[in-house]
């Protein structure tokens, strides 16, 4: 059973072992059962299930998630936490810890060593400082994953689910929903974390789209526009597009492309649906 999950167990573990909290790993340690039932409920995960579990910190999260999943893998940067994982994960025989940097990790063959012919699914409360390239690089790769629920800063969260003319709406807002259907699960405060964060937390699930919801000839293009747009989100896009140096139009083939669309040519960036970007950047190809 979890034995974790209280600000007294976890004070009692790191003071054991002597263990500092490392600001540049971005350790925050969660000390709610509340949350973390929540995180594992959120991610609904099955008994057949594989789970990769990004920063398990002292193994809060992973005894829970041991217990939901049929194995689990946990990838932790931080050395010194590996003994500590040592202990507090040795009642599940069904875990892996793996000290390594996420970011280094060649997580496509991860999954095929370590989960053949399960569904697999990450979980992380992650450092906030990788959270959008390990997102991004989770999602772009097309990793054979279902979801990705993650802990992440509240206003990344509400940024990754923001939709057209709202002010969280950008090019992550578009990245994470081309790839994704997004679903926030719970809002946390810092009192839920040892030590206490500066900023709130959302915890989302990213169900990764097993098709396309539009259709993009030229994905790359596609997010060029996009970047492109929330540059300068306060310009027309047809000035933002035309002003960025990664593309080559003049204004009257943006024009154009927008009067086909039927489009206002006075429109801003972040008026635009992905669809409406889709067919942009199709029209422009
Ligand atoms: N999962 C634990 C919990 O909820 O209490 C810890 C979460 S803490 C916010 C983030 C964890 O990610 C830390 O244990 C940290 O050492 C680890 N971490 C930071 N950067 C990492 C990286 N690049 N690769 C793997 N783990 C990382």
């Amino acid at each position: 059973m979890a034995d974790l999950g209280s600000a007294k167990s976890t004070a009692s573990i790191i003071n054991k072992y002597g263990f500092s909290f490392q600001k540049r790993f971005g350790q925050n340690f969660l000390i709610d059962e509340h949350v973390l039932d929540k995180i594992v409920d959120a991610a609904l995960i099955g008994k057949e299930d594989g789970v990769i579990e990004i920063g398990p910190g002292i193994g809060t999260m992973t005894q829970r998630l041991c217990e939901a999943a049929s194995k689990v893998v946990a990838i932790e940067i931080d050395k010194e936490l590996i003994p500590i994982l040592s202990e507090t994960m040795s009642g599940y025989d069904n875990v892996k810890i793996i000290n390594a940097d996420v970011m280094k990790t060649d997580l496509d063959k991860l999954i095929r060593d370590e989960f053949s012919g399960m569904s697999v699914k990450v979980v992380a409360n992650l450092p906030y400082y990788i959270t959008t390239p390990i997102v991004m690089s989770l999602l772009e790769n097309h990793l054979p994953v279902e979801s990705i629920t993650i802990m992440v800063q509240k206003e990344v969260a509400q940024r990754m689910q923001a939709g057209p003319g709202t002010k969280d709406y950008g090019a992550l807002s578009l990245a994470v929903q081309y790839y994704a259907d997004t679903y926030i699960a719970a809002n946390v405060p810092p009192n839920c974390f040892m030590p206490r964060p500066k900023v709130g937390s959302g915890v989302i699930r990213l169900t990764v789209r097993k098709e396309a919801e539009v259709e993009v000839t030229d994905e790359k293009l596609m997010f060029s526009l996009i970047r492109a747009a929330f540059n300068q989100r306060r310009k027309t896009l047809v000035n933002a597009v035309t002003n960025f140096s990664g593309l080559d139009y003049s204004k009257e083939d943006i024009e154009k492309a927008l009067a086909e669309l039927d489009i206002s040519e006075k429109i801003r960036g972040e008026a635009l649906s992905l669809q409406q970007f889709a067919d942009l950047s199709n029209i422009l190809t």
